[in-house]
């Protein structure tokens, strides 16, 4: 260190869950280099082991006690701008973590190791003023080199100029002799994508508005013209034409110069959706979970540089780095797939509108099914515009929904089918006309239930409560949540009895059925056990639209915004598989999915018709369903939700305790417990919205991944009086060894 005391602090925070900044000094010759959104490595804890961290402050105030230096600055320019910072300080608040974490998180690995870029090697004329003094002497060939490098009067690739010469030797002498000035700089290296995104360019014309789309676009488009924080929720049923009004709005913040981002969930990044914005837009940048982390950091370089108008991407894309933001679009806003399920678990939608309102632009979330959360803020005082697109565009019908009631459909004995005789006759006629029939069963595997008749022995994961599912292809037992496998058994490992029944429908069994019921037919399956790569779900979609499979069948993978004129029957086996789960958002989710799958039939001029096998027709949410009536079913599930005191009407935080040890982690919650109580009598105020607690209890799933969970469940009309609790418990919390805690603010998964 040097005797003169540094003049430049800068503050760090790690990737850790303290939400601390530490006071760092900084040496004269790092002073100039260092950058507020860059990194820096620096000593931490015991033994000063050197570890990277963000730069969030830089200041000339002497902290008040002795702190170190910083080793290293690892960028020279920062990675984050002011914006991204800001929104980033925010999240760690809301989401109760370190905001350490949420840069790590924000940041693509390959923008921080600056994957997809080389070092190259430059030489450059030294300015006159710098020559050396006598001029040396030049060789011949060392002659030759400084006239092209004057000819070509910037800087030259070393490899470049050795070329033309016919190797380095002559030019790294008149470096050695200071004639001339050797330097690295990064490039980017060419990838794969920046060709298959230009192919994908088939312009696309602007389709001429309808009433609605008209009445829709004169609501938002003054708010894009004016710019400004405006938060919109377009409801519109599938096939109203919504993607058109993203594409106006789109067009309108680009010709002003400025950028765009648009979510859409991962599931729904297929070539047909990148095509209808790449088709319209000029420069777009797709970001997907398939790409390498050399396309990732590629990709943030052109976003941060301006060279690119349109993002669209899944739940991260809200990250990118537009410097001119003038847009966001969020479609399909009530997928649960925006929200995170690891640390930071941060819900993109609101992240979204957070960084709009910070950025003081316009967003448009778009929904057939909005969530309860945004619908409910469309119709408070102050919160979204809605705007609504009731029909679907020239005046194409809904399709026609039927119910069959599993209860009263014809058997046959000894066998247990997934499809009855009704769908399957309406699947014949569908076919013989010509058009094309979509399965939905939202399970994988072949049998979801193996279980001992005999003992009552149900075959569960080794390391989770969760029952295991036989796939048949792969011949094995797998945990769908943790990926355990283990060899399927032929008698029960509790009495071996060899009655092992193998029970319950998964996407491979019904596969097998249709095959067996339809033997001319061409059976596609698509779910994630056949789709391994991002190629074959292409492949598939693409042989469908031309004809060449006749019955798709499959998961959520083939729900979501898929549009195939020719299918005339889209038929859901079971329609209950979802509603009976311990979540407040079961119905939610059940009728947002028939919905979707609705939306899949009666898209071209053929109309079509939507079967739903059930063994609850009167519920609701499925009832409701068959009417496409979003509006009632709304209002009777925020009816429910007010009086359960559920979101949106509270906000809701969850707390999980895990061990590995069952005894541990039981210790902990009640140690927990009693901070929760503690807090909780201080926060009794008068004209302070209440705080609930509920719990400690087991989780629903008590034991995932080998851990044993309980979890707490924290509500109040006040975000603000839950966040005070959940702070002052979280910053008592010392968990003892073996114990961990995670909070969820706004949780989705409540196993
Ligand atoms: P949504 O996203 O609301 O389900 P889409 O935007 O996919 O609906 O539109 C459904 C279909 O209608 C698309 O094929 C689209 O090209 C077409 N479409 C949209 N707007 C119009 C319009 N004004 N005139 C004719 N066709 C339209
Ligand atoms: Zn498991």
């Amino acid at each position: 260190m040097s005797s003169v005391p540094p003049t430049r602090f800068v503050e760090v925070v790690f990737d850790r869950p303290l939400d601390l900044a530490f006071s760092y000094a900084v040496s004269d010759e790092l002073a100039e280099r260092v950058r507020v959104g860059g990194r820096v490595a620096c000593p931490f804890g015991r033994g000063d082991k050197h570890i990277e961290g963000f730069v969030v402050r830089i200041t000339e105030t002497v902290p008040d006690r002795p702190v170190k230096p910083i080793a290293k600055v690892l960028d020279d320019e920062p990675l984050l701008d002011e914006h991204l910072l800001k929104l980033t300080r925010w999240m760690a608040d809301y989401y109760l973590c370190g905001w350490g974490q949420v840069l790590q998180a924000v940041v693509p690995a390959g923008v921080r190791d600056r994957a997809g870029t080389r070092s190259v090697a430059f030489v450059a004329a030294v300015p006159s003023e710098e020559l050396p003094n006598p001029l040396p002497s030049v060789t011949p060939k060392q002659k030759r080199a400084l006239e092209a490098l004057r000819a070509a009067s910037e800087p030259m690739e070393l490899n470049a100029l050795a070329r033309q010469l016919g190797g380095a030797g002559a030019i790294l002498g008149l470096v050695s002799k200071g004639l001339i000035r050797k330097f690295a700089e990064r490039v980017e290296r060419p990838t794969e994508s920046d060709s298959s995104h230009s192919a994908l360019r088939t312009p696309h014309p602007a389709l001429q508005l309808n009433s609605d789309q008209q009445r829709a676009w004169d609501t938002i488009q003054p708010a894009l013209a004016s710019g400004g924080f405006h938060p919109f929720l377009l409801h519109g049923i599938t096939g109203s034409g919504k993607t058109e009004i993203y594409l106006r709005a789109i067009e309108e913040v680009v010709k002003q110069g400025k950028e765009a981002i648009v979510l859409v969930p991962e599931i729904s990044l297929t070539p047909q959706t990148i095509e209808r914005f790449s088709g319209r837009c000029a420069s777009v940048a797709v970001l997907h979970s398939h790409l390498t982390d050399a396309e990732r950091g590629q990709y943030w370089r052109r976003v941060a540089t301006g060279q690119v108008q349109v993002v669209v991407g899944a739940r991260s894309a809200v990250f990118a780095p537009a410097r001119k933001l003038g847009l966001i679009v969020i479609d399909e806003e009530h997928e649960t797939s925006f929200k995170q399920e690891s640390t930071p678990r941060y819900h993109a939608r609101d992240v979204a509108v957070m960084r709009a309102r910070f950025a003081d632009v316009p967003i448009l979330l778009g929904s057939a099914t909005p969530s309860l959360e945004s619908w409910y803020n469309a119709h408070r005082p102050g919160g979204y515009s809605l705007v609504s697109l009731p029909n679907r565009v020239e005046n194409r019908p809904l399709p026609k929904v039927e119910l069959i009631d599993l209860r009263h459909e014809a058997k046959t004995p000894g066998k247990h089918f997934a499809i009855g005789p009704t769908l399957e006759k309406a699947m014949h006629g569908a076919l013989k006309a010509g058009g094309q029939v979509m399965l939905f069963l939202n399970r994988r595997g072949f049998s979801t239930h193996v279980h001992c008749p005999s003992c009552g022995h149900v075959a569960q994961c080794a390391h989770c409560d969760l029952a295991l599912t036989f796939h048949r292809h792969k011949s094995s037992l797998v945990c769908h949540y943790c990926g355990w496998e283990t060899a399927p058994f032929t008698k029960c490992p509790a009495c071996s009895q060899v009655s092992i029944r193998y029970q319950g429908l998964g996407t491979e069994k019904l596969q097998e059925e249709i095959e067996s019921k339809f033997p001319n037919r061409v059976v596609q399956r698509m779910d994630s056990d056949t789709m391994g790569s991002h190629g074959s779900h292409r492949r598939v979609l693409d042989a469908f639209r031309e004809g060449k499979i006749h019955i798709l069948l499959g998961t959520q993978m083939i729900a979501k915004g898929l549009d195939f004129p020719n299918v005339t029957l889209v038929g859901v086996v079971n329609a209950d598989t979802g509603l009976h789960l311990p979540d407040f958002r079961a119905a939610e989710r059940t009728f947002q999915l028939l919905a979707q799958v609705s939306g899949r039939a009666g898209r071209g001029d053929k109309g079509g018709r939507v079967m739903i096998q059930t063994f609850t027709p009167e519920h609701p949410c499925i009832a409701l369903a068959t009417h496409h009536d979003f509006v009632e079913f709304s209002k009777q599930e925020l009816g429910h939700r007010k009086e359960h005191l559920y979101p949106p009407y509270q906000r809701l935080a969850r707390l999980i305790v895990r061990s590995e040890n069952e005894k541990a982690a039981e210790a902990y919650a009640d140690t927990l417990a009693g901070a929760f109580t503690e807090a909780l009598k201080r926060h009794v105020k008068p004209g302070t919205p209440p705080v609930r607690l509920l719990g400690p209890a087991e989780c629903p799933v008590f034991k995932l991944k080998g851990y044993y969970r309980f979890h707490f469940q924290v509500q109040s009309a006040a975000s603000g009086a839950l966040h005070a609790v959940l702070r002052e418990v979280l910053s008592a919390a010392k968990p003892t060894s073996g114990v961990e805690f995670q909070v969820d603010v706004d949780p989705y998964s409540m196993l």
